[in-house]
């Protein structure tokens, strides 16, 4: 059977997965409704454009910016090949959402390659945030600005994994989080653009964790993560991936890219902690990131 072009069309327009295509200069010419959904841009506001032109800025697993030379749509332009690859990619409201892209190349009817067609996923555990916001918001442990769990439910939080950790050794990690010279941000590009980045820096963290991993704002401009069921080994990569991530996000304000870094301590929980003894300990390794000149984790 022979697909009516209109009905193509309509396939193309409704799936689940968001897809673009671009041109050869890697100008996207097609936009679909799922893309609109995944990155918050619009189709008005992305065709015609770059796609490295502040739009998605894919950065890989070590937080190389792909459009500066490593680009899977690229490469697959140059070399006929299919590339499949895990990124994450620029949302319109500045965090970071990871990705499982899949890309191939659009041909003419002779065969000679016309441009791109990137296919993607989102791969966070977006649906399951959502729920998790409401169920928050009625028992009133939610950070309204943020979303994410309050500092009352984060010392829940802590008391249910110290149970874990007792009946069935299941350990757990912290990183104490503190945003890097906020004051001065806050000093220059005022207090709602402020207010603007740590909604971008928090769901940058949501988006990026694990199912079973809490991240809540402590206060101010300081979050906790508590990571569970974490060997040394993954925590460190975990606590390095959501400080990068962070650094490779961004907003538009006023025609300039703004961004901010976090400094992180992280440390896994011992025998002997309560979570007083756990929270001072990360602090003073945040303190000691601070002191190493920011934008780092220092674990211990
Ligand atoms: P450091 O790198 O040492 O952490 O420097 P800093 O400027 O981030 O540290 P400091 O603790 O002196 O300042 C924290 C700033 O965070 C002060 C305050 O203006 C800002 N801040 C705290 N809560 C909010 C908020 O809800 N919205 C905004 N926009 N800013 C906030
Ligand atoms: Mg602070
Ligand atoms: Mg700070």
């Amino acid at each position: 059977m022979k697909l009516e072009k209109l009905s193509f069309e309509k396939i193309v327009e409704d799936l689940h997965d968001g897809l673009y295509f671009v041109n050869k200069d890697r100008v996207i010419t097609y936009w679909n409704k799922a893309a609109e959904h995944i990155s918050g841009f619009s189709a008005d506001e992305v065709i015609g454009k770059s796609c490295s032109d502040n739009v998605l800025t894919h950065v890989d697993n070590d937080g190389n910016y792909l459009c500066s030379g490593m680009c899977p749509l690229a490469a697959t332009i140059s070399d006929g090949k299919p590339r499949e690859a895990n990124v994450y990619m620029h949302h319109r409201d500045g965090h970071r959402i990871p990705v499982s892209v899949r890309v191939s190349t659009l041909t003419d009817d002779k065969g000679s390659i016309t441009g791109g067609i990137e296919l993607f996923t989102d791969i966070s555990n977006q649906a399951a945030n959502e729920l998790r916001v409401k169920e928050l918001e009625k028992l009133a442990l939610l950070d309204n600005l943020t979303q994410l769990p309050n500092r009352n439910y984060i010392e829940k939080e802590f008391h249910s994994r110290f149970e874990e950790l007792k009946r069935y050794k299941i350990p757990f990690g912290v990183l104490f989080i503190d945003i890097d010279h906020f004051k001065q941000f806050n000093d220059i590009y005022g207090h709602d653009t402020g207010d603007d980045v740590l909604k971008f820096v928090a769901k940058t963290f949501t988006t990026n964790s694990r199912p079973f991993d809490v991240y809540g704002r402590w206060g101010g401009e300081e979050f906790i993560g508590i990571i569970r069921n974490i060997n040394y080994h993954d925590f460190k990569i975990i606590g390095n991936r959501v400080r990068y991530l962070v650094e490779n996000s961004y907003i538009i304000h006023k025609n300039i890219k703004l961004n901010v870094t976090i400094s992180i301590g992280a440390t896994l929980v011992q025998e002997s902690d309560t979570m007083e003894s756990l929270i001072k300990r990360a602090d003073e390794l945040l303190y000691k990131s601070k002191a190493n000149g920011r934008n780092c984790l220092t674990i211990g």
